[in-house]
């Protein structure tokens, strides 16, 4: 069967639009014909400065949360990465077969660094961790947004170099990004991915977001002087940024949504685009807090850790093996 690995950072307030989009709307339809594995990925969150007892809620949340957008528990693993260490230690093998020039080019370090004074060390080293938490599970399909494409061509360089340099231990994963919803952009800065962790909130609509924040947010996005509404990316990327979201939600083609609009302005556009984004996300909200309330989380959490505590080890003992390490 085939095998999809994708793992979301419980990094910021919560997931966003954009993550639902670009990743959480994929998972779901994956689940019903492969081997699903999702993981809530702590330990790339830490990379940047956590407050420890709110990353620890924000990992329920996010745990709940995929739970909440239709993964189903029977059908999928889904664990804390954390709680299964061969990541940390395949992460450090992998670390023995990348260049820090290959690291270094990598635009997400670029971008996260850009500006800091200090920056840890592992913002460096993430791609490793990331290449591990797929490789572990002998992935064939990466479900993720756009900005991950480098990563995972990362991923299977260092596979095909670890299989040659040593021995064949790793499958070569693909990746998938959705056909509309890859790339939502801010809508403060709409040349600028939207983020989880972006200072600037009206940047970004979070899952958890009420209707009203969700209504306002899209209402003061940021368009263009010209009152057309039509998808051009150059030139008016912020409309462009709204008519994808209004796509990657109903499905319908962009020229169509463009031609429904036609002679309208951009109050009734907005106006329209809020409510289709508000109900799309209140059944997902009304679970998450049913979830979060109940035992079933821990549970699910506690099998999903097990499952792929079972295939991680195996894993990383042929990674160990290949390399010379211990006695085993
Ligand atoms: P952070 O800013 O902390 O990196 P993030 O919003 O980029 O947070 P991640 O946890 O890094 O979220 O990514 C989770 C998944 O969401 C990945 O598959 C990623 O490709 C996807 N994703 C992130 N941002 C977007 C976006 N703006 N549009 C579409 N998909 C996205
Ligand atoms: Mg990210």
């Amino acid at each position: 069967m085939t095998v999809i690995f994708s793992g979301v950072q419980p990094s910021g307030d919560s997931p966003t639009l954009g993550n639902y989009l670009g990743a959480f709307k994929q998972f779901t339809k994956f689940q019903e014909d492969n081997d699903c594995i999702f993981c809530v990925v702590d330990q790339h969150a830490i990379t940047v400065k956590q407050d420890p007892k709110q990353l620890k809620e924000r990992v329920r949340r996010l745990a709940a949360l995929y739970l909440a957008v239709g993964i189903d528990p029977d059908k999928s693993t889904l664990f804390i990465q954390s709680e299964v260490p061969a990541h940390a230690q395949a992460a450090w093998m992998l670390q023995c077969v990348v260049s820090v020039g290959e690291l270094e080019r990598m635009t997400q370090f670029k971008d996260k660094s850009d500006g800091k004074a200090r920056v840890n060390a592992a913002l460096l080293t993430y791609p490793p961790l990331m290449v591990a938490d797929i490789l572990l599970y002998h992935t064939n399909i990466v479900p993720v947004g756009d900005d991950q494409k480098q990563h995972i061509e990362l991923t299977r360089d260092l596979a095909e170099r670890f299989n040659k340099q040593y021995k064949k231990v790793f499958t070569i994963p693909d990746i998938s990004i959705p056909k509309q919803g890859a790339r939502i952009m801010s809508l403060q800065e709409p040349t600028r991915k939207m983020s989880k962790s972006d200072d600037n909130k009206k940047a970004t609509i979070f899952l958890t977001d009420t209707p009203a924040q969700i209504t306002k947010k899209i209402k003061s996005a940021m368009t263009d002087s010209s009152g057309i509404i039509s998808y051009d990316k150059e030139e008016k990327p912020g409309v462009s940024n709204l008519l994808t979201i209004y796509s990657a939600i109903t499905g319908q083609e962009i020229a169509e949504i463009v031609a429904m609009y036609d002679g309208k302005g951009y109050g009734d556009f907005k106006t329209d685009l809020a409510k289709i984004v508000v109900d799309e996300l209140a059944p997902v909200q009304e679970r998450l807090e049913e979830l979060l309330v109940s035992t079933e989380l821990d549970d699910i959490l506690d099998q999903g850790a097990e499952k792929a505590n079972a295939i991680a080890s195996k894993t990383l003992l042929a990674m160990e093996k290949a390399m010379g390490l211990g006695r085993r």
